[in-house]
């Protein structure tokens, strides 16, 4: 069915209403699973868009939630602080990287980018020494604000905004093989002196097609960075929490960012939440007697203490439960079954880092667009499964809780799905 009639006021993001059938209500969510109006239940693949990562409503995390509901709500976070933030600042700078003494809040991917950006450039405004480019990888996405736009892949995604996006310098996807092309653009660009920082998702591209890459051209790329005097911002908004097989993407080599951007599973998915984590120096930059060196920037929901309650939460979950045997366990299901599928002509790329699955459907035509992508969620939303591909990537992205039983049905339906799309185009 297409040509959704209009039943509701909402405007939903990344939807063609004029293409998408009418939206099923989700009454709970339980676990690996969503459970809609009709008491169906739908496994979320994909965690929701990558936030949850234990399961829908750990205990310990809604708990914790109640128990903050009944203290706070918001709370203005200039002139005041509480204890929720406080406690998760120090738990953040405990579990990252050395390095990183600061923690500001925010409440979403995009804005801890954001933030991320103008602390980059405030730096070296206050240091007297303005800079004013920023490198990023191609394939790269670092949200839908105008500034994380222009720091991500332009196309069909942001052609409208086109005039409004700021020019950036982009490496090139470190492709096999072609490695040493993207360290050289790096080093070229940041030759320049002018480079306030390297935008960047370590190990995993995802909203750009799950693209990997090796760890090790991260330490080259800091390295690079660091000889020039240019900020490494690693955006972990995706990778973080255990979905590249460690807590970090940055933990799987010996990286050091002067920026760390978090969000979605900080929460453990249950509520938003963001935090851009900066080294001394860039702190001290904006600490002045002068208050024109302050760091401007704020939302009214910053540091929102139920939502820093449920973070606590949390990273108590990390310090008190096996995650990271569940996050070996999910990598090593995906093994299992990826083997099966790379003999599988239907696909190419198959590939996986940590609790992240993906692959290409071949003889279909590449990009966010590609015809394939709606019928194969049709398919599997007929399932009663929730994968999303981008394109003609189809990926996986499970809560922790996920079973052997829940992957085997969504890997037979990705098989079925390649079937059912390559004998009717
Ligand atoms: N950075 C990365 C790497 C992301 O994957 C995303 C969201 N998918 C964002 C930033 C933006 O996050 P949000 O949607 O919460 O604004």
């Amino acid at each position: 069915m297409t040509g959704n009639p209009i039943r509701s006021p909402i405007w939903h993001p990344f939807t063609q209403h004029k293409l998408e059938p009418a939206f099923k209500k989700i009454v709970a969510t339980d676990g690996a699973y969503l459970i809609d109006e009709d008491g169906r239940s739908i496994l979320d693949a994909i965690s929701s868009w990558w936030v949850v990562t234990h399961r829908h409503r750990h205990p310990a995390i809604t708990n914790a939630i109640q128990l903050a509901a009944e203290r706070f709500d918001q709370v203005i976070f200039a002139e005041y602080t509480h204890d929720p933030a406080e406690e998760l600042a120090r738990g953040l700078i405990d579990l990252t990287p050395p390095g990183l003494a600061h923690v500001f809040y925010s409440d979403s991917g995009s804005t801890s980018v954001e933030v991320a950006l103008k602390m980059a450039l405030g730096f070296f405004h206050n240091n007297g020494a303005p800079r004013s480019r920023v490198v990023v990888m191609q394939h790269g996405y670092h949200g839908d604000t105008i500034g994380t736009m222009s720091a991500g892949e332009r196309g069909v995604f942001n052609a409208a905004y086109a005039p409004l996006l700021f020019d950036v310098d982009t490496i090139p996807f470190p492709e096999p093989g072609h490695e040493q092309e993207t360290l050289d653009a790096l080093e070229q660009f940041c030759r320049s002196g002018d480079v306030a920082a390297l935008v960047i998702e370590p190990l995993v591209l995802g909203a750009g097609g799950m693209k990997i890459y090796p760890a090790q051209l991260l330490v080259e790329f800091q390295r690079i960075t660091r000889r020039f005097g240019t900020l490494f911002v690693a955006d972990e908004v995706m990778t973080a929490w255990g979905r590249t097989g460690t807590l970090l993407a940055c933990d799987q080599c010996d990286l050091s960012p002067d920026i760390l951007c978090l969000s979605k599973g900080i929460t453990g998915g249950a509520l938003p939440l963001a935090v851009t984590l900066c080294t001394a120096e860039i702190f001290d930059a904006h600490l002045s007697e002068e208050r024109r060196r302050t760091f401007f920037h704020s939302s009214s929901y910053t540091a929102n203490p139920i939502a820093c309650a449920a973070a606590v939460a949390n990273l108590d979950v990390w310090r008190a439960e096996p995650v990271e045997e569940r996050v070996r366990a999910v990598a090593a299901m995906h093994r299992d079954r990826l083997v099966r599928l790379q003999s599988n002509p239907r696909f190419r790329n198959v590939r996986q880092q940590g609790t992240i699955a993906a692959l290409d459907l071949a003889g279909s035509s590449d990009g966010y667009l590609s015809e394939v992508g709606p019928r194969l969620r049709a398919f599997f939303r007929q399932r009663g499964i929730l994968i999303r591909p981008l394109g003609n990537v189809i990926y996986l992205m499970p809560p922790y809780c996920v079973t052997e039983e829940d992957l085997d049905l969504a890997y037979d339906a990705i098989e079925e799905a390649a079937d059912f799309v390559g004998n009717t185009v």
